[in-house]
This record gives structure tokens, C-alpha cells and sequence, in this order.
């Protein structure tokens, strides 16, 4: 969508700070960090929420939710909260479906 700031992230046309990417997916680091650890993983097309992606796309959901777990893996010591806002009265600001990978402790440190 040519108005959808994740997908012009996803483009390259507005600068991430990117942890992972692969075919379907890529993971950045968010730009007002809630937590030390604060990681979008965001699916390459666009899907307006994470209702919109299971329900349409079975496969992409599943390559993606191992995406995560290889992103939480490498960038949080494994204890995590992986939050998914859906609607606006729900906190979605953005409506390109993103995984909130929050962590307290990133890789290496005690939980
Ligand atoms: P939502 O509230 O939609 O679940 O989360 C949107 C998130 O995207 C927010 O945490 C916000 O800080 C982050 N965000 C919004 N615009 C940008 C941007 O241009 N770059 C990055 N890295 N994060 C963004
Ligand atoms: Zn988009």
C-alpha cells in the first residue's frame, strides 16, 4: 500500500534499524522503545492486522511466527512478551500487521 509506513519500510524507502530479514519478513528495532528490548517483526505484504494475516494467509502466518521465534531467539535471553495491537480503540497506530517482541534482558543477560 503506497501510503503504509511499514511497507515503505519494507521498501527501503524510509530507514529502519533492522535486526532480521528473510523472504517473507523483516524485524527492526522499534523507534520509541517501550522496553531494553523493542523489535517489530512486520510480514513483507501487507496485511492491515494480525486477524487480517491468520485469516487469509495460513502460510505466511506460519513461516512468520517462526520468524519471531528466531528473532527472539538472537535478540532477547528468552523471556519475552510478543504483543500483537489489533484496532485502534485496541492502541494500533500503525495498520501494517506488527509483532511487538518486548523484552527485559536482551541475549547473554539474566532474566
Ligand atoms: P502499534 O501501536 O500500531 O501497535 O505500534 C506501532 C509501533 O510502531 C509503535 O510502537 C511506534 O513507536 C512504532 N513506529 C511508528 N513509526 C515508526 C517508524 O517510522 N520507525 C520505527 N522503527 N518504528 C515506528
Ligand atoms: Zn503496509
Amino acid at each position: 500500500m503506497s501510503d503504509c509506513i511499514f511497507c515503505k519500510i519494507v521498501a527501503g524507502e524510509i530507514p529502519s534499524t533492522k535486526v532480521a530479514e528473510n523472504e517473507h519478513a523483516i524485524a527492526f528495532h522499534d523507534i520509541n522503545p517501550e522496553q531494553p528490548v523493542h523489535i517489530l517483526a512486520v510480514p513483507k505484504q501487507h496485511f492491515s492486522n494480525v486477524s487480517d494475516l491468520a485469516l487469509n494467509d495460513s502460510g505466511i502466518t506460519a513461516e512468520f511466527m517462526r520468524f519471531v521465534a528466531e528473532v527472539a531467539a538472537e535478540q532477547t535471553n528468552g523471556h519475552y512478551r510478543l504483543q500483537f495491537n489489533t484496532g485502534a480503540a485496541a492502541g494500533q497506530t500503525v495498520f501494517h500487521v506488527h509483532g511487538h517482541i518486548l523484552s527485559q534482558s536482551s541475549k547473554g543477560s539474566i532474566a
